[in-house]
């Protein structure tokens, strides 16, 4: 079954912890801290398989789970960092957070892809001794590993997509001037899986091509298939519009080719703009006049059109020249960029509850909400620190350390993040 929409949780791992604990050894009396720090929790990376063509494996496992990092030990022992945990998934699956719809990752080449980050292992005690504080008896909990509900959507990597309607010979076109095999039937709705074929044009020369089932096929054969299969000619550079120019199903060519540009059109706009060529197929089964009447239709909205038997191959070179010609001045497919987390709004940040832990003269601070704020953080630009004092005012952090007492100048710990703090 071809399936190419999933839904899946990850979670990274959490950090190890960082250890509490003093050098001992005989006859030594009061070592100094050498609990060590806690290992990196394990990340899900993505990485694409080429052996695979479906996003199937995904409806029976739906939770994806890294482990978490080793906890530090004593004698200055850090713990191991986790092993990722690898998914595979189909070259041009584009991953997506179901809950902001942002991008977080396009898997289309063959780089793996870091997609949930685990957390970072605490610090054990040997980081918080001072001069004025030799026995620190605390350690930082490891940090919690990025979680998400992702929608993984499988996005063709083609040149080119062919569209029309059902029955017009889109899969008798790719089979011709290519090496792909899709079925090819008198009746609708024989191909319900996106077919790709490589199309050699001379020695060096080639592209990609994909046989799209139309909208108005799955819908009508109540597999849903509906017209979400557009998807996969998102990416495509052109597409190639095959009419049934002799109304050989007794419809109407220009209907048709209105119909199946207004689904494009509704499923994505960006769509009705792509660059189109217009192939007029089944010439064999009309007359020339016909062919002339709706070549002037079509020219006269800007479309070069080809008239075409695809399924005795007549007069294709001629289109797949065209296609070769304008796919030469086209930009190359489509790569999908990771979308940053939205920043929440400032005056959006209300109240939260937080706790805040003095270990000597420091401010341990305890909020998960913080942990997704932190992450939108740019610490190296004065405008995005500027947001986060105003996050912690509004949000009640600096209430809720002034009433355990802090003083300027003290350190504040927040996670893996720390400053001195300013009134
Ligand atoms: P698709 O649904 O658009 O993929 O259409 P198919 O490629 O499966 O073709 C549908 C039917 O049209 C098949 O029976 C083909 O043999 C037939 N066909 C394809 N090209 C031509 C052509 O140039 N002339 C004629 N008469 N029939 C064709
Ligand atoms: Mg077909």
């Amino acid at each position: 079954m071809f399936v190419d929409i999933a839904k899946i949780s990850i979670k990274a791992g959490d950090g190890g912890d960082g250890a509490v604990a003093f050098h001992r050894e005989k006859y030594v009396a009061s070592g100094g801290p050498d609990g060590g720090d806690g290992g990196r929790g394990g990340n899900i990376v993505f990485i694409a398989d080429t052996n695979l063509s479906t996003l199937a494996d995904f409806r029976y496992k739906r939770k994806y789970a890294a482990k978490k990092g080793e906890n530090g030990r004593g004698g200055r022992c850090n713990g191991k960092k986790a092993e990722d945990l690898i998914i595979r998934v189909p070259k041009g699956t584009v991953v997506r957070e179901v809950e902001s719809g942002r991008i977080l990752a396009d898997i289309s080449d063959d780089k793996p892809v870091i997609v949930a980050k685990g957390g970072k292992g605490g610090w054990g005690n040997i980081h918080f001794a001072t001069p004025t504080r030799q026995t620190p008896r605390f350690a930082k909990p490891g940090m919690p590993g990025e979680a998400y509900e992702v929608q993984l959507e499988l996005k063709l990597l083609a040149d080119v997509g062919i569209v029309g309607f059902p029955n017009v010979g889109k899969s008798t076109f790719i089979s011709v001037v290519s090496e792909a095999k899709p079925i090819i039937a008198d009746y609708h709705f024989t191909t319900i899986t996106p077919v790709l074929g490589v199309v050699r044009m001379g020695e060096e020369s080639s592209f990609v091509m994909a046989d799209i089932p139309g909208l108005i096929e799955g819908a009508h054969d109540g597999h849903g298939l509906g017209h979400q299969f557009l998807r996969h000619v998102e990416r495509c550079r052109l597409l190639v519009h095959i009419v049934d120019v002799s109304g050989s199903e007794g419809r109407d060519p220009k209907q048709d080719f209105e119909t199946i540009n207004n689904e494009l059109k509704s499923f994505n706009p960006e769509l009705a703009k792509r660059p189109m060529i217009v192939a007029g197929n089944k010439c064999d089964l009309t007359d020339d006049e016909t062919v002339e009447n709706f070549k002037n239709y079509i020219e006269e909205q800007g479309y070069k059109f080809f008239p075409i038997m695809a399924a005795i191959s007549y007069q294709v070179e001629p289109l797949l020249k065209e296609i070769q010609e304008q796919l030469s001045k086209l930009p190359p497919i489509t790569r999908y960029e990771a979308e940053p987390a939205p920043v929440i709004p400032e005056e959006e940040i209300e109240k939260q509850k937080v706790t805040v832990i003095k270990h000597d003269d420091i401010y341990f601070v305890e909020a998960d909400w913080l942990l997704r704020i932190l992450r939108t953080i740019n610490f190296d630009d004065s405008e995005s620190l500027q947001y986060f004092q105003r996050v912690l005012i509004n949000s009640g952090v600096i209430d809720a350390l002034k009433e355990a007492g802090i003083n300027e100048g003290d350190t504040v710990s927040m996670y893996d993040i720390e400053f001195d703090f300013v009134e």
